[in-house]
């Protein structure tokens, strides 16, 4: 920004506070200088906004459709993305603005759980930076994922309404509103677009979110009845459909609600499509070329919804064959699958869908018989059909749906893609095998090194002497360069040092818990899970804590054990791994013994904005799931990026980041996938614990009473788990037991190494210089190029 376009900002940004305040400089609060700064950013984005809608209007689009976008903060982000970061922040503070503090009034637009969400936001920020016509449309749930306090040790829920003081990133557009019809009731779909900015570039895409609202506000004859709460009933009943995000991670919940919120969030997006594309090329009127405008990305089982609903609104509102609107919807979906745990692999039954869209459930059965003719045209058993069909019984399956109709399936890492071909989708490999391929997920540069960590990345622009890496972050390898110049290591370690700092005073504020800078950051951040084992590291704590309390002089690099993750609310063990890092915590961080070597900290309320200072100042990147069930994982890729050293299993994008950076660089533990397919059927949990002195005395320690989980019986559910057969299955479903001395050992040799401060900086800066890979733009790219031939 030159000179003259600040002093311009400047102006603009007086004008507006005091034409939206009517306060004079000094009464307007840090909030007001707030919603001025949104609304001056907004003003700014505005020409560059509509010059890119009016762009592409007539060019092939893709449409990126996911019931969740966990965006979190947009200011800092959009500043960046703009290139004004720097000088608006300068701009404020010669103003007399704490920009910090403005900062924080800002609340997270949560609007998603974990990782599937967070890729949907990085991929909207990737596609608008490299000039992809991306249109993201999801639902604008008025309260976000819940907010989560730690209470007496245990995770308790708070609702999150985001927008409650407003929401000055989106514009909601009336013009644009739908109607969405589901079998007794109909309510109104009003758009709320929020600009996607791409990075110094000119281009802003669009985040269209939908919000479900009443056709009128109350009914006035019952109003005047006196019936107050049946006048709003209507009003109410409309409005719930986009009240919550279902906090519910890889599990099944709200079912009719749930279901609800999904063909609402599809059918409008899908009518606003067709509509616009009727606008746009009204001389086709048989929807002929409608395929080469339009492709469509599934992200999961969530929104296929949209599948019946393009056939619908094509067949009974546009009279076109059901045989040429299916055509049509085979050359227009693509599905991305996130998860191998059968149950997020949505089904819905029979009675469901006919309250929620009769039509759609026809026409979902029409498809089915379909599907079922051709495969006995060519030969199949009624038998042998079954692991494809979409109807089973009275269950839709919507991953069947959206396989069958759908031109492309991929997973979202190597090994991820490959168990999908091999096992979860295996009968559909054998038909198919050109539908299906692999993405490996990425993260935007921007958000997770250029704002969340400014010192490395003015360090690495000036290593590589030029910034031209935030676009193209494969020229990160130029830092390699480096790895044996003990001066930039220094450099790097005194800004991990910065970082590490920052996040201790951040903890202290917001924990009230005082950690030694100096230790090891060992960092485990997401949702809890059992798949994620977060007890895994834990119990090794309890190991941890054994050990020094023996042998208080212990050879042992004083560690930092940082936990965050929020626990579906309807988990119960994932809140009983919560209570048992809490617990561990309050018995470790209040043992004089051990106090100096030793610290557990749970933070609260994990989410975007606390994820930007955690990751930047992680020493190690705890991603140690059993192998085969992360999908692919993004946060590794966000600790890679800000030097971080995993410790972590062969699973997920683990496997990718090993591979460009080096298994010598980071530290792998843990069986494969093949073993583990291997001992499935032997494997006795009971015996590990048996053999293992180690092994028997943290699993005792659940239930010996050192330990407190205050008769809520999490403890003895998890010691239970771990032992003892668990209805027809086996014990320790997820092999903690079996990976606990390979984690045990590993985490052994990590702590030794971690004093050789250079050696270890080098092995940073290795992973640095080759995460490249892991851009979101690189992913994006290849969505575009491969399966969206969109350029
Ligand atoms: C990146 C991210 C995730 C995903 O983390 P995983 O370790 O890949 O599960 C979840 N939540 C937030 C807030 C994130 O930023």
């Amino acid at each position: 920004m030159n000179k003259l376009v600040k002093e311009k900002f400047a102006d603009q940004y007086m004008e507006n506070l005091q034409r939206i305040t009517l306060k004079s400089f000094e009464d307007t609060s840090d909030k007001d200088r707030y919603d001025a700064l949104c609304d001056t950013i907004m003003g700014l984005i505005n020409q560059d906004w509509r010059r890119s809608k009016q762009k592409v209007r007539k060019e092939r689009k893709a449409y990126y459709l996911s019931a969740e976008f966990l965006i979190g903060r947009s200011l800092g982000n959009n500043l960046i993305n703009l290139g004004i970061y720097d000088e608006v922040k300068e701009l404020l503070n010669e103003m007399g603005i704490d920009f910090e503090e403005i900062e924080d009034y800002e609340d997270d637009a949560a609007l998603g759980n974990g990782g599937l969400g967070r890729l949907a936001a990085c991929f909207i920020d990737s596609a608008a930076s490299q000039k992809l016509s991306l249109y993201g449309y999801g639902v604008r749930y008025r309260e976000g994922i819940f907010k989560q306090a730690i209470e007496n040790g245990f995770q308790v829920e708070y609702g999150d309404s985001w927008i409650k003081d407003g929401d000055g990133w989106s514009i909601r557009v009336d013009s644009d509103a739908k109607i969405v019809k589901f079998r007794d009731q109909q309510v109104k779909a009003v758009p709320y677009d929020m600009p996607v900015v791409g990075f110094e570039n000119g281009v802003v895409n669009t985040l269209r979110l939908w919000q479900s609202e009443p056709f009128r506000e109350f009914d006035f004859a019952k109003f005047n009845n006196f019936e107050y709460d049946d006048a709003v009933a209507e009003k109410n009943r409309a409005e719930d459909i986009t009240r919550v995000l279902y906090p519910n991670d890889m599990q099944r919940a709200g079912k009719l609600l749930r279901l609800k919120q999904q063909y609402f969030f599809c059918s409008a997006s899908i009518q606003d499509m067709v509509e616009k594309y009727k606008r746009d090329f009204p001389e086709d009127l048989k929807f002929e070329n409608f395929a080469r405008y339009h492709v469509i990305q599934l992200n999961d089982t969530h929104p296929i919804m949209a599948i019946p609903e393009l056939v619908r609104v094509l067949v009974d509102e546009n009279g076109i064959y059901f045989e040429d609107a299916l055509a049509i919807a085979n050359k227009v979906f693509a599905f991305t699958n996130h998860t191998v745990l059968q149950e997020a692999l949505e089904k819905w039954s029979f009675d469901l869908m006919e309250e929620v869209s009769p039509r759609c459930l026809e026409i979902v059965e029409q498809i089915d018989k379909k599907l079922v003719k051709e495969f006995k045209d060519r030969g199949f058993s009624d038998k042998a059909i079954d692991p494809y069909r979409i109807v089973t019984g009275d269950l839709v399956h919507m991953a069947n749906l959206a396989i069958y109709v759908g031109f492309s399936v991929n997973g979202v890492a190597e090994i991820h893609s490959q168990i999908l071909k091999d096992d979860t989708f295996k009968e559909w490999y054998k038909e198919s095998p050109e539908k299906f391929n692999n993405k490996t997920n990425g993260i935007t540069p921007r958000r997770w090194l250029v704002y969340a960590n400014r010192e490395l990345t003015n360090f690495i622009t000036e290593k590589l002497g030029t910034d031209a890496w935030k676009k193209d972050l494969a020229m990160l390898k130029g830092l390699e360069k480096f790895l044996d110049d003990e001066k930039v290591l220094d450099e790097f370690l005194s800004i991990k040092q910065t970082k590490k700092d920052q996040l201790a005073k951040y903890i202290l504020e917001n924990e009230g818990i005082k950690i030694d800078s100096h230790s090891i950051y060992d960092i485990q951040i997401k949702r809890i899970h059992e798949y994620k084992r977060q007890h895994l590291n834990i119990l090794h704590i309890i190991h941890l804590y054994h050990k020094l309390k023996k042998n208080p002089d212990l050879d042992f690099t004083p560690t930092t054990f940082i936990f965050g993750g929020k626990a579906a609310p309807g988990y119960f063990r994932a809140k009983g791994m919560i209570k048992l890092a809490n617990e561990v915590a309050r018995v470790v961080n209040n043992d004089k013994d051990v106090n100096d070597k030793l610290k557990v900290v749970f933070v609260q309320n994990y989410r975007v904005t606390y994820a930007e200072k955690l990751f930047p100042a992680a020493d190690v990147s705890e991603q140690i799931s059993t192998a085969g069930k992360e999908a692919s994982g993004t946060g590794n890729m966000k600790f890679m990026l800000n030097g971080a050293l995993t410790l972590g299993t062969l699973d997920g994008a683990n496997v990718e980041i090993f591979e460009e950076a080096g298994e010598e660089n980071n530290y792998r533990f843990g069986a494969t996938v093949e073993e583990l397919a291997e001992i499935a059927d032997s494997y006795n949990a009971f015996e590990y614990y048996s053999k293992d002195e180690d092994i028997k005395d943290v699993v005792d320690s659940l239930v010996s009473g050192e330990f407190k989980d205050q008769d809520s019986y999490y403890f003895l559910d998890i010691y239970n788990e771990l032992i003892k057969p668990q209805n027809g299955g086996r014990a320790d479903q997820y092999y903690l037991l079996k990976d606990f001395a390979s984690y045990k050992e590993t985490q052994a040799k990590l702590n030794k190494e971690f004093r050789n401060r250079k050696e270890w900086a080098r092995k940073c800066l290795k992973n640095i210089a080759n995460a490249g890979f892991f851009s979101s733009d690189r992913t994006i790219l290849e969505y575009a190029d491969d399966i969206w031939k969109i350029d």
